[in-house]
């Protein structure tokens, strides 16, 4: 314990889920002191987030971390024929093409992204956050639960106990992210707001290994939905088979009546109901794990206490709760911390991990234009825009090797960008002066100059700028300022990005 202005860490960070794990990793790649802490001797040890969209691959990609999810991940070509079915081995209703696979939706995902979707099980994922993480600084703390905090002006105090010894100690923290899942401690202590309904429906989790291939090879997915009698009784909906590994590994998903006593589910119990949604007695089943769940409808919504931001109208289904009290470093450091977990601002076909990781945030400068029409449905299709507020567009550039380099990698890694064109030079002196004044790193991106072409011509057609106009990317991708054309003069070019860049800094 330490006095009211010597920290322990900047940053302590409740839980090493996909949440807390990247947002430790995102913390401690930018050099802030971080402290993870989990209350398990280690990371999840069920396969329950899989699904992982091209956004999340795009942050794990900037941390130079993709190829390792890569590795560890099934390839989106296996992921999508998703099969509707009275049982596995049963008759097939009918398949649905997701995930980007068909051919109507390849091509959109492929040019929305560098990245492709994967299934990479939290099991899985978990281990790359952590031990990266720790590679690049972050004090990681197992088998230690938090307890309780206080928050004061400058600062958290948390109560922790270390499971293994039984003893309490404190830590003290500029700030501490709560990413301590539904039942979230942290979100409950700060009083954050939790709208919705919990206990909607029973569910239960039945883990096991099988070889299923003569029934999937031919129809790769990650999901089979099996429609059997009773598959109405809570849960979500139908029964799901769910690959965790192809073939062989599985999560089964079934309902029970969450007005009634909860099932006895031993493993003759699991055994029956596995073997009933695959409809063939002959396969050999190892039963490996089960648990029961309730299905919940709730989120927070409000995300903070102690600091300004952080409310979402369309709200999470967990919680990333954040409380720290202003310091004396004042708000620059503030907004800096706060986009160093910030990993997007709207979603394009998110799930759980994807919410979770969301912060609202409004460091831009808003552009005057109208906003573009949304034809279709804006959850399910991207639409690219370097409206402020957006994320870069991607488009593929040829390097001075000759290498293919989308343009999200010439951005962020923890640094704003200055995106411009080959005869919008004024912007990246315009950047050099911008950066002395702030005393920040600010990178310039100077596209179709000779280390960086504009080859395909895709980025003429996304920029929505002139070739003399400029992008302000923030660290984590987002535009946040955007002019049309060059002011042509030097010093009017530098006060207007000095300007963009102090908004969004809230200096
Ligand atoms: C069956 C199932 C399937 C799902 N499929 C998907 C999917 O395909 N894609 C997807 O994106 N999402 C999916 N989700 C949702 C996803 O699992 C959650 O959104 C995600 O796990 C939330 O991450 P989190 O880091 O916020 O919380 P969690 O993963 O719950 O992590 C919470 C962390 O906090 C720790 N913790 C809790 N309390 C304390 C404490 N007091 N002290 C210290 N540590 C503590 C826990 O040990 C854990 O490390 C699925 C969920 C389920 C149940």
């Amino acid at each position: 314990m330490t006095n009211d202005k010597t920290y322990d860490t900047d940053v302590l960070v409740i839980g090493s889920g996909p949440a807390g794990g990247s947002a430790a990793l995102l913390l401690a790649t930018y050099g802030v002191d971080t402290m993870l802490v989990n209350k398990y001797g280690w990371v999840a040890n069920t396969p329950r987030a899989h699904i992982t969209n091209q956004r999340t691959l795009e942050v794990l990609r900037d941390l130079g971390v993709e190829a390792e999810a890569l590795a560890q991940g099934t390839p989106q070509d296996m992921m999508g024929d998703t099969v509707l079915c009275t049982s596995l081995a049963g008759e097939e209703i009918g398949r649905i093409s997701t995930w980007g696979a068909g051919e109507a939706h390849l091509s959109e995902y492929s040019s929305a992204s560098p990245c492709p979707m994967i299934d990479l099980p939290q099991t899985y994922m978990e281990p790359i956050l952590v031990t990266n993480a720790a590679e690049r600084g972050a004090k990681c703390r197992f088998d230690t639960e938090f307890v309780s905090l206080e928050q004061d002006a400058d600062g958290v105090t948390a109560t922790l106990r270390d499971r293994l010894r039984g003893d309490e100690y404190t830590v003290r923290a500029k700030y501490l992210i709560g990413a301590d899942g539904a039942r979230s401690v942290v979100a409950e202590q700060i009083g954050l707001p939790i709208a919705g309904r919990s206990g909607v429906g029973g569910s239960m989790n039945i883990c096991f290994t099988a070889d299923l291939s003569r029934y999937c090879e031919h129809r790769p997915s990650v999901l089979y939905w099996a429609m059997r009698p009773g598959a109405h009784m809570g849960g979500i909906g139908m029964g799901l088979i769910r690959m965790v590994r192809p073939w062989n590994e599985w999560l089964l998903t079934w309902g029970y009546d969450i007005e009634g006593e909860p099932p006895t589910l031993d493993e003759d119990e699991a055994r029956r109901i596995v073997l009933d949604l695959l409809g063939d007695d002959s396969i050999d089943v190892q039963i490996d794990s089960t648990s029961l769940w309730t299905v919940n409808h709730s989120y927070a919504t409000e995300y903070s206490r102690g600091i300004s931001g952080g409310t979402d109208e369309d709200g999470i289904e967990t919680g990333l709760a954040m409380c720290r009290a202003e310091t004396a470093e004042g708000a620059a450091r503030r907004r800096a911390l706060i986009d160093a977990i910030e990993l997007k601002n709207y979603e394009f076909n998110a799930h759980g991990v994807e919410l979770n990781q969301r912060y609202a945030s409004s460091a831009t400068v808003p552009d005057s234009s109208a906003e573009e029409e949304w034809v279709r449905d804006r959850e399910l299709f991207a639409k690219p825009t370097t409206r402020p507020g957006a994320k870069l567009p991607h488009a593929w550039l040829v390097d001075g090797d000759g290498l293919r380099r989308s343009t999200l990698d010439v951005v962020g890694r923890g640094q704003f960008s200055v995106v411009t064109g080959l005869s919008g030079g004024v912007w990246e002196r315009a950047a050099a002066a911008a950066a002395e004044k702030l005393d920040i790193p600010i990178r310039s991106v100077r596209i179709d100059t000779p280390g960086l072409r504009d080859a395909y011509g895709r980025w003429a057609r996304l920029r929505e700028i002139a070739e003399d106009g400029v992008l302000l990317v923030r660290p984590d991708g987002y535009v946040a300022w955007r002019r049309n054309t060059s002011p042509n003069a030097e010093a009017t070019a530098t006060a207007e990005l000095t300007a963009a860049l102090t908004a969004v800094l809230d200096r």
